[in-house]
């Protein structure tokens, strides 16, 4: 089984605090049929910076310890992306995590902003449509 949304890299955005909670919770998700889990850190400009080339050594890291540790887990890196216009920049450097791809098109995991759907999120969604990148809620 795939997780496509987890945050167990540990210490950089909300989810796990330390590599030994990481690991406890990489346990967990063995245990309870997971052989493979997207890493999935916020990627939220100006709270969490989580991009592309600043999740390699993280998901590296980890990788490591997970391997060290004989948890059989595979992990990739993704985000969550909480739309706002200062992702549209990060789209343009391909500095946006994306989960994979899908009919020619990669495909992301979205965050939309609390309470609210503004005209920026559906511009920046349209944008990125043109781009060849579609989201998953
Ligand atoms: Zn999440």
């Amino acid at each position: 089984m795939i997780d496509l949304h987890c945050h167990l890299l540990p210490g950089i955005d909300d989810g796990a605090r330390t590599l030994v909670e990481a690991l406890d919770m990489a346990r967990i998700a063995v245990d309870n049929g997971i052989d493979h889990a997207v890493m999935t850190p916020h990627l939220h400009p100006g709270r969490y910076e989580n991009t592309r080339s600043s999740t390699e050594k993280p998901l590296r890291e980890f990788r490591a310890a997970l391997r060290k540790e004989q948890i059989a887990l595979e992990i990739s890196v993704a985000a969550e992306v909480r739309l706002a216009i200062e992702i549209l920049p990060l789209l343009e450097q391909d500095e946006v995590p994306f989960l994979g791809e899908m009919d020619g098109y990669r495909i992301m995991l979205l965050e939309f902003p609390h309470g609210h759907m503004s005209q920026i999120c559906r511009t920046a969604q349209a944008k990125s449509h043109k781009h060849g990148q579609k989201q998953v809620i």
